[in-house]
């Protein structure tokens, strides 16, 4: 079969090497998850050849029923996966096998922690993928040549899976990747067409295309017995190939058919995962639009999830049960990345492309009915079993804020989805949802409250709350980055608009317990101090007023109620963005202690000092940076000086 041509040695990449060390060493207690990483790349290949022969019939030569094969041989301790699908050509060989193709890849590498349980789970969602064979083999040889290129251009990929490997130029009868794997000695155990039969099952039962094995022979063959004595009886027959798997499209199954376990297999198979889903939905649409969709919500994020927002959805499309591509981005929003699955319609053409599917009015109905699935499905696991729900938001939650901005019709049901810290739990993660906060609204309250900054403490402890607190009225506290951003373009839930309570006007006039307001107490001259601290602070800030939100602070910066964050602005500078300089405005709260002695400070300077520190402390407390750190601090030292010198004096 092959023409003797010199043998290339290649090395592989760094990130290759360190990929196979880890992956050895963590699957060892899965090993036979090898079997199921060939048959699903050979099924895979078998759909690509599919998909491109309804364009070119030619490539299936006159072997249109694609299969694939495993094989054993004990004596040589070799298992052998063979597929009829499209094959590589020696650049894909190269581009595939000899390199890792995915993007963050050294990232991948760089989160893994050295603790052993928790690297095998990420290297399951990673994708172990073809090198899995090196767990169980100590040599793998892969002869592979792309449909539609002649025999003699086939190519001979063979590794010890330690530093590189050899690429020949062979001859290939027939089309497709042939993949031989030298087993271990401690890894002997997969030499038994039982064992073999069995992990198909298992794993590999809902691939569509055949998997075939040979018949085993019901007893051993009687070898140096007379068999020249009769020469009739033929030699025990060739063992037949016969059919492992069940080879259906499980999603064209009646649901009532399949059980929970089939579709926890189906997903481990088409998704890649490791663990099984956390929930799936399957449904078929009759009407207008014929289509079935089988999505599923995966437990765990993957690594990149929130790294690379390009990332393509995970749901495959399919037109009449033919496999038409990966990765449909157009068939998910993309605050919905995280769900994997597949859509197969019956009304598009086969020779859809990526470009078709942009303007396609079905691709759109189908998104449209898939959206609401998913929806729906998140929203009866909210319901009816929250510490499962609550699993879910803690993975994919951030995505969903995503909404409001990307798809507005839903933006409102997906509102409904989200879950907060809120000043009534004890500790973060003590979450809310919209509805709940909603029942527990004081009376009189028409507005949601929340407050955005850069961490839970910092919100918690935030002076804005105080008036809240004092009125018992409930505030969310967001501290996701990505809250600032998904409250510009969230306003209302359930007809109570959101209002923050660190911008704008407050008016709490009749919400909630109204304070008692402690008339005999000497509060400051609002009216001259007001006008002192604005002679001071005009430059630095838009206003200067007496505060209605504070009880125990001396002061705190209020935003107007369009403006960003200063948490965020800080945020926007540091990455590099123009942030337009808005001012804040200066709140203060007259009967505190400080603001009292300020109010009769008469030395004009210090004044000026003590009112730039009041300033300057609560734009820390508001998650800013001060421009002039060091200015405030010599404030500081001046005060300390000035207060012990008062007190000696
Ligand atoms: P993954 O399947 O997740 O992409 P693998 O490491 O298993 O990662 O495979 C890398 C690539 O090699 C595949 O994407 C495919 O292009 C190619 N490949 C692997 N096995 C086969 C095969 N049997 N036939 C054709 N191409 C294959």
């Amino acid at each position: 079969m092959t023409t003797e041509a010199k043998a290339e040695q290649m090395t592989f990449q760094a990130e290759v090497n360190q990929l196979l060390k880890l992956m050895i060493h963590s699957l060892y207690s899965n090993q036979e998850i090898f079997l199921r990483e060939l048959i699903s790349n050979g099924s895979d290949a078998c759909d690509k050849l599919r998909f491109e022969a309804i364009a070119d019939a030619s490539l299936l030569e006159d072997d249109s029923e694609l299969q694939l094969t495993v094989q054993y041989d004990s004596d040589a301790k070799t298992i052998t996966v063979t597929d009829n699908g499209i094959g590589m050509n020696r650049d894909e060989v190269i581009g595939n096998i000899g390199t890792i193709a995915k993007s963050g890849t050294k990232q991948f590498l760089e989160s893994l922690s050295g603790d052993q349980a928790a690297d095998a789970q990420l290297i399951g969602q990673f994708g172990v993928g073809f090198y899995s064979a090196f767990v169980v083999a100590d040599k793998v040889s892969l002869t592979t040549r792309r449909a539609g290129d002649p025999a003699d251009s086939a190519t001979r990929w063979v590794s010890d899976g330690t530093g590189g490997y050899t690429l020949e130029n062979t001859t290939k009868e027939s089309r497709g990747t042939e993949i031989v794997l030298s087993i271990k000695d401690d890894s002997t155990e997969f030499l038994s067409g039982w064992r073999l039969r069995g992990i198909i099952k298992k794993y590999s039962d809902h691939i569509t295309f055949p998997i075939m094995m040979y018949e085993e022979n019901p007893a051993p063959l009687p070898k140096d017995e007379d068999d020249a004595e009769d020469d009739k009886e033929p030699e025990t027959p060739e063992p037949q190939l016969e059919k492992i798997n069940a080879a259906s499209a499980l999603w064209t199954r009646p649901k009532s058919e399949i059980s929970d376990e089939d579709y926890q297999a189906f997903y481990k198979q088409i998704c890649h995962d490791y663990e099984d889903p956390l929930a799936w939905t399957h449904n078929r649409v009759e009407g207008n639009q014929e289509y079935t969709t089988l999505l599923y919500v995966p437990k765990k994020a993957p690594f990149d999830l929130y790294e690379s927002m390009d990332r393509a959805g995970g749901v495959k499309l399919f037109v009449q049960r033919v496999f038409i591509m990966d990765e449909a981005e157009k068939l998910m929003p993309r605050y919905l990345r995280f769900v994997r699955g597949l859509v197969d319609s019956n009304d598009l053409p086969l020779n859809v492309s990526r470009e078709i599917l942009q303007n396609s009015k079905a691709i759109e109905s189908i998104r449209g009915g898939s959206v609401k699935k998913i929806l729906s499905l998140l929203e009866g696991i909210a319901e009816k079993e929250p510490e499962k729900y609550l699993d879910f938001w803690n993975e994919f939650g951030r995505a969903l804020k995503e909404a409001p901005g990307e798809d507005f019709a839903n933006r409102e049901q997906v509102a409904g989805l989200y879950r907060f810290d809120s000043t009534k739990g004890d500790k973060p993660g003590d979450l809310v949802s919209l509805a709940d906060y909603i029942v527990r609204m004081q009376p009189g309250q028409d507005k949601i409250y929340y407050i955005t900054a850069d961490s839970y403490t910092a919100a918690k402890n935030s002076p804005h709350l105080e008036i809240f607190a004092d009125r018992g009225i409930e505030v969310l506290l967001m501290h996701d980055r990505v809250d600032e951003w998904m409250m510009g373009y969230l306003n209302e839930f359930d007809g109570k608009q959101f209002m923050s309570v660190a911008k704008g006007e407050l008016n709490l006039e009749g919400v909630g317990t109204e304070t008692k307001k402690d008339d005999d107490a000497e509060d400051a001259d609002v009216e001259s101090l007001t006008k002192r601290l604005k002679s001071v602070l005009g430059e630095r800030t838009e206003d200067v007023r007496p505060s209605q939100r504070l009880t125990s602070s001396p002061a705190c910066v209020v935003l107007g109620e369009h403006e960003m964050a200063l948490h965020m602005q800080q945020l926007m500078k540091q990455a590099g963005h123009d942030v337009p300089g808005s001012k804040p405005i200066l709140e203060f709260n007259a009967s505190h202690p400080i603001l009292k002695l300020l109010d009769q400070e008469s030395d004009e300077d210090r004044f000026a000092s003590w009112s730039e520190l009041l300033l300057d402390q609560a734009m820390l407390a508001d998650g800013a940076q001060l421009e002039d750190g060091a200015g405030f601090v010599k404030r500081m030292n001046e005060m300390f000086i000035a207060l012990h010198q008062s007190s000696e004096s």
